[in-house]
């Protein structure tokens, strides 16, 4: 497999979700293997370990909290008002990061893969340049050539212009803001918005959420979209819709954000979480003829090459499915191409059809297969079924959280080609109806499934009554 006319197999350019799995992988199957990452050690495991996934879903489990207690209280527990640490959130959650990034590290040096702490640009179809720092802190320089290179460098948030653009912070930020945010406002309705505002609402600060749009998440189904929204309003988030920032500028206490139609709030933080762009910038893309989008996207075929046949692309710098399962997915079946599969395995592929996913707002959202919209406009006919109620724990609670359950049926075939929920949980419930989508299961295997009792999972065997076809 090696082909030693070059210094290595695979040159990997990002240590982020993709990137690691990726060395890893090819690394296991005999391959001459380098990664870097600019970050060193501290960004092994990329945006998700570090200011994505893994720090978010422990903020969002801190947030909970404050209800929790509040909620014990129907169930017998009796205690003072509990009081939010946010430093010792802060520094435990540093902590563990900081122990992921060594678990990264440790992986990738043991399965042999040469890490370099440096920013990587492409020279050439083979050519590889690192800027490194030379032991007395100078820059440094390397040059490599790799028989394939992969591209995993992800994305950065995008923040657009506008005046006081240099006072709002993006979730790069969010995790180490320093004081805790008593006022905060959230800019956005995609998923970092709406789960920022629920974790902060959760955690005790007063948020207002501006989305430019008439309802936040769009892309996702519609019931969906307006039932969380709701939720997120009755727990506290003070969710505006339709609203575009003018400004914003500093004051004495803080800051001050100006909206169209006149309206003026006080903040002590405001969060741009408008979407994000590829990592592309200085990384000489251009000079090799690298084909690129709009963003700066690298364009590969289905089998993640780029039009320089032997640079290929994976996870967020696509601009395609964002998420971390995709990037470890897109990961494996590059190795598989190019190394061979793992052995008596067959080689992977990746179907972008009835991908999973969560939103973790409060309550959270898990979703995979069509939106019913979108359902209608692909298999004609379809029926629905839907079911909201409140969950067994809220009956003691005292909580007014409801739980929305929804299923889209493809009515010539019976397959269920949506599935989606609303409600604690969602995405733990969600994952395992998506092995039954991905194996093709119709309605009525869902009704001849046994459901778990007490559950509120069980609803999605239980529907039985079409709501409208
Ligand atoms: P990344 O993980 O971004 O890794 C790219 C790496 O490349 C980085 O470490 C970067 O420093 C490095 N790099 C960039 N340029 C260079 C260069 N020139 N040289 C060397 N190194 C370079 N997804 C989920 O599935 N579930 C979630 O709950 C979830 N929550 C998220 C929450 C937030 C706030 C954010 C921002 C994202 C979240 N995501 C989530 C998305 C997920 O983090 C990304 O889809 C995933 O990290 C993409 O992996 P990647 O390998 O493509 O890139
Ligand atoms: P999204 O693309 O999800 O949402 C961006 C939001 O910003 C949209 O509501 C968009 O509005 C709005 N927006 C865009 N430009 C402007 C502007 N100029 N002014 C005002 N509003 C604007 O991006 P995110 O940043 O939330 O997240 C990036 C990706 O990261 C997600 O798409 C997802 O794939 C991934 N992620 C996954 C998570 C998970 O799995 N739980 C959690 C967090 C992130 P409009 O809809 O009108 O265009």
């Amino acid at each position: 497999m090696s082909n030693t006319s070059h210094d290595f197999d695979l040159f990997v350019i990002g240590g982020g979700s993709g990137g690691v799995r990726a060395a890893r992988m090819a690394a296991q199957r005999g391959a001459r293997v380098a990664l870097a990452e600019v970050l060193g050690t501290d960004g092994l495991g990329g945006t998700c370990v570090n200011v994505g996934c893994i720090p978010k879903k422990l903020y969002s489990y801190a947030a909970h909290y404050g209800d929790a207690f509040e909620e014990s209280h129907g169930f017998g527990w009796e205690s003072t008002p509990p009081v939010f640490n946010w430093a010792t959130l802060k520094k435990n959650r540093a902590q563990e990061i900081s122990r992921l990034n060594g678990v990264y590290s440790n992986l990738l040096r043991g399965s042999g893969v040469s890490v370099f702490d440096a920013f990587a640009r492409v020279t050439g179809p083979h050519g590889i340049a690192l800027a490194t720092l030379n032991a007395d802190g100078s820059p440094g320089h390397q040059e490599f050539t790799a028989k394939h290179i992969l591209i995993a460098t992800g994305g950065t948030p995008h923040v657009p212009h506008f005046v006081g653009r240099e006072h709002v912070i993006s979730s790069n930020d969010i995790f180490d803001l320093e004081p805790f945010p008593k006022h905060l406002v959230v800019v956005g309705g995609g998923y970092i918005a709406c789960e920022f505002a629920s974790i902060f609402n959760g955690l005790g600060s007063k948020v207002v959420q501006l989305y430019r749009g008439q309802q936040v998440l769009r892309g996702f189904d519609d019931e969906v979209r307006h039932f969380v929204a709701g939720e997120m309003v009755k727990a506290g988030v003070d969710l505006r819709l339709n609203a575009d920032v003018v400004d914003v500028r500093k004051t004495a206490d803080g800051l001050r954000v100006e909206c169209e139609g006149g309206a003026v709030l006080a903040a002590d933080a405001v969060l741009y979480a408008t979407g994000r762009v590829p990592n592309v910038k200085d990384m000489g893309l251009e000079a090799v003829g690298v084909a690129q989008g709009a963003q700066g996207e690298v364009i590969v075929n289905e089998r993640y090459q780029s039009n320089v046949p032997s640079i290929y692309a994976i996870g967020d710098v696509t601009n395609r499915v964002q998420l971390t399962p995709v990037a470890l997915g897109e990961a494996m079946v590059v190795v598989d191409q190019l190394f061979g599969p793992a052995a008596g395995k067959a080689p992977r592929s990746m179907g972008y059809e009835f991908i999973p996913t969560a939103v973790f707002t409060h309550p959270s959202i898990g979703t995979v297969g069509y939106s019913e919209a979108d359902a209608r406009e692909k298999f004609g006919d379809v029926t629905i079924f839907r079911s909201e109620f409140k969950a067994l724990k809220h009956t003691l609670s005292g909580s007014g959280e409801r739980t929305l359950m929804k299923l889209v049926v493809e009515t010539a075939s019976d397959r269920v080609v949506g599935l989606h929920m609303v409600g604690a949980e969602a995405g733990e419930i969600v994952q395992g109806f998506a092995v039954a989508m991905k194996a093709g299961a119709t309605k009525a295997v869902f009704d001849s499934t046994i459901g778990i009792h007490p559950t509120a999972a069980e609803e999605f065997v239980t529907m039985r009554e079409p709501l409208r076809a």
